[in-house]
């Protein structure tokens, strides 16, 4: 099968992609009992890597997974997979699994857990060409998973919710999907937060959500900007109703939507707070204080 180019690090070596295979006894694979993250690299610099290595960090602690490195060798370990993979633009990822249990035992702290990274070219929610247009999306009867069962603030696999979503979208006519939560409110989409725009203010779903790091640039530009913006449950109707809607996601970043549920939302093409707010976002991937070059991080040999 062929797969993106690519460079992994796992059993503490740097190997081509097609080479970074796990065992089938990890627990990451069996029960998807991982944490991961995704930052990205836009030619050549990390973005928003501490925000990122934070997030990764509080994941593992939640789930009592131990990282087997400091905070510092894991940055060298991404920057050297982007370095070796000779990308550009990347999409890098750090997968923190259980791991296996030598006598496969039951319980979970028996397993030692396993670090694993990977660099490979970007990877987009929509294609850049179809910003223009946007993303159509279906809110799904498919509820996602409640966060008193699985907190979505620790970024995780659970996504059986979101796959079913998808392919009752892709029945609809729809490119993607939004979950809600039981109540109807707007939860997320695969991948992405979601933000509604009306008269002027923006809106965004404070709970049962990941805390995405492109959700949060969202809203630190927005407020640079003295857009108005509200952190608080959104109901479905109120994206039919909305003037503009937008996804945020490290995969692409700011990404209009333009149709929910077969009608159009607002003008039915990307709005211009939208498309304001994804301008700056792009802005800042020169920015010292939100980027580092990808060199910055390597081990000093
Ligand atoms: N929500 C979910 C479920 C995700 O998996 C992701 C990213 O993969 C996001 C939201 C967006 O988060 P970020 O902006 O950190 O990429």
């Amino acid at each position: 099968m062929s797969l993106p180019p690519g460079v992994a690090y796992l059993n503490g070596e740097f190997v081509p992609i097609a080479e970074a295979k796990i065992s089938v006894l990890d627990w990451g694979f069996l029960h998807s009992d991982a944490t991961y993250d995704v930052v990205h690299v836009w030619k050549r610099r990390v973005f928003r890597l501490d925000a990122h290595l934070d997030r990764f960090w509080r994941s593992a602690e939640k789930l009592h997974l131990t990282m087997p490195v400091e905070r510092g060798k894991l940055a060298e370990i991404l920057a050297e997979c982007v370095v070796r993979s000779g990308l550009e633009d990347a999409y890098v990822e750090m997968i923190l699994t259980r791991g296996i249990s030598p006598t496969f035992s039951r319980d979970p702290r028996d397993a030692e857990n396993q670090l694993i990274c990977f660099s490979i070219p970007f990877v987009w929610v929509l294609p850049p060409e179809k910003h223009g247009t946007g993303l159509s999306v279906a809110v799904s009867e498919v509820q996602r998973i409640p966060p008193e069962s699985v907190d979505p603030t620790v970024k995780n696999y659970h996504w059986l919710d979101f796959v079913t979503g998808l392919y009752d979208a892709y029945d609809r006519g729809a490119g993607s999907v939004i979950l809600q939560d039981r109540s109807g409110n707007l939860a997320e989409g695969p991948g992405f937060n979601v933000f509604v725009v009306k008269d002027g203010t923006i809106a965004t779903p404070d709970r049962g959500v990941l805390e995405g790091i492109t959700r949060r640039s969202a809203i630190q530009i927005a407020a640079k900007m003295n857009i108005p913006m509200e952190e608080r449950p959104v109901s479905s109707t109120e994206l039919f109703a909305a003037d503009e809607a937008f996804a945020t996601s490290t995969a692409g970043g700011i990404i209009p939507i333009t149709q929910a549920n077969g009608a159009p939302v607002g003008s039915g093409h990307p709005g211009p707070i939208t498309c304001t707010l994804a301008k700056a976002y792009w802005d800042k991937h020169s920015d010292p204080d939100w980027s580092v070059a990808v060199e910055d991080f390597l081990a000093e040999t």
